[in-house]
């Protein structure tokens, strides 16, 4: 799965799962090796994606097809060229997967294919030899692409030379997607993050010296519940952000996740989660004290409160005054916002529709519903143990 904001994109996968895959919070690669894709696999694919683009537009011209990117179309093309066999190892029917790969390219080109995203975690990690010959040869093909992202570590652009990272920002890569997740030493190590502070911001300048831009990610309530150090995981990750001065900012607040280590630390009683009051104070810390111009997004569903995109510098008088408002009505009005924040803005749908939101947790929202209109004291408590089990399932 690609990040947040990258639908426009190709989603071309460089690497298999995560060379790291050992963060305390992360469950998407758990079990998984890693590898590297061999990089004539790689340009196979690439190759595949041209005749694919070339089918489309032979067949939509030959179908007089007004808009020969729509479902109609793509099936008729499967239905019509007994070339697109799909990948019968996949697990899926053949024709199935023919329909799918024609659809996720057919949906780059409605976008007008300027976007690639690499994949899997990391792809910085690939040689950068290998990398680069990836670049070029994608370029080479699709001439029109303008923004070739992808994910990457502090420490693995920390330890690539400079002319490697020129090398890459040359050959077209744009943007490196960082999870610093934390600026705290003290919690990188408890999530066994495998960096330090003074890693990421090495890493992150690294990048920006090449001219590569970063988007940082950064996790309110991974310090947990405990106040004090939840406050100086948020007072380091903002030194960290603020000696990088990374293009964007996103927030993207912990979910103790069903299959992730954390989960069953959290089971032990090793990890206590933080309250959504907490998790909107170290938002607020984060806004207060961020001394650069980024734009910055909290677009992700786990997010308490609100939903922003946009230069910081416009928004954050607005924001702080919102959380302002916010953390001054009671905690029972506090506890029906948050509540309405994570079943009105799509959340429980989405794990409604997963098939993940069994009787328990149903429970556990009508529970948290009733104590806030019976104004019942434990309102609030209820209603952060609804909001967690809901995380627990999954992060849209
Ligand atoms: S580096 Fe990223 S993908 Fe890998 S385990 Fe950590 S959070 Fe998960």
């Amino acid at each position: 799965m690609g990040p947040i904001g990258e639908g426009e994109s190709l989603i071309l996968r460089v690497n298999r799962n995560c060379p790291w895959n050992r963060c305390s919070f992360c469950n998407v690669y758990k079990g998984k090796m890693y590898s590297a894709r061999d990089v004539g696999d790689i340009k196979r694919d690439i190759d595949v994606v041209r005749r694919l683009r070339d089918l489309i537009e032979m067949n939509s011209g030959k179908m007089g097809l007004h808009n020969c990117t729509s479902r109609e179309n793509l099936r008729q093309i499967v239905r019509d060229c007994l070339v697109l066999e799909g990948n019968e190892g996949s697990g899926v029917a053949p024709q199935w997967a023919a329909f799918r790969s024609l659809q996720n390219v057919a949906n780059w080109f409605r976008y007008g294919g300027k976007k690639v995203f690499l994949q899997d975690a990391n792809a910085l990690g690939l040689k950068a030899g290998s990398l680069t010959e990836v670049l070029l040869y994608l370029k080479d093909i699709f001439p029109d692409i303008q923004t070739i992202s992808t994910y990457a570590r502090s420490v693995t652009s920390g330890r690539r030379s400079s002319q490697e990272l020129e090398d890459l920002r040359k050959a077209g890569l744009s943007w490196c997607y960082v999870g610093i997740e934390s600026g705290c030493d003290e919690v990188l190590k408890f999530m066994n993050k495998g960096v330090t502070a003074e890693e990421h911001v090495r890493g992150g300048l690294k990048l920006k010296e090449a001219g590569i831009r970063m988007a940082a990610f950064v996790m309110p309530g991974l310090a947990g519940a405990k106040s004090e150090l939840s406050r100086k995981h948020m007072e380091d990750t903002v030194t960290v952000l603020n000696k990088i001065q990374p293009d964007e900012v996103r927030v993207r607040s912990l979910a103790v996740v069903e299959g992730a280590p954390l989960y069953e630390m959290w089971r032990q009683g090793e990890f206590q989660s933080c309250s959504e009051d907490q998790l909107l104070e170290e938002i607020k810390l984060l806004f207060e004290g961020l001394e650069f111009d980024c734009t910055i997004e909290t677009l992700q569903m786990t997010n308490p409160l609100f939903t922003v995109k946009g230069p910081l510098s416009r928004i954050k008088g607005g924001i702080l005054d919102i959380i302002d408002k916010f953390q001054s009505l009671s905690r029972a009005e506090r506890a029906k916002i948050f509540l309405e924040h994570y079943t009105e803005g799509g959340y429980l749908e989405v794990v409604r529709g997963w098939g993940k939101c069994d009787s328990a947790l149903e429970s556990l929202f009508k529970e948290a519903i009733r104590a806030i209109y019976e104004g019942s004291p434990k309102a609030m408590e209820m209603t952060d143990l609804a909001i967690s089990a809901l995380k627990s399932k999954g992060v849209p």
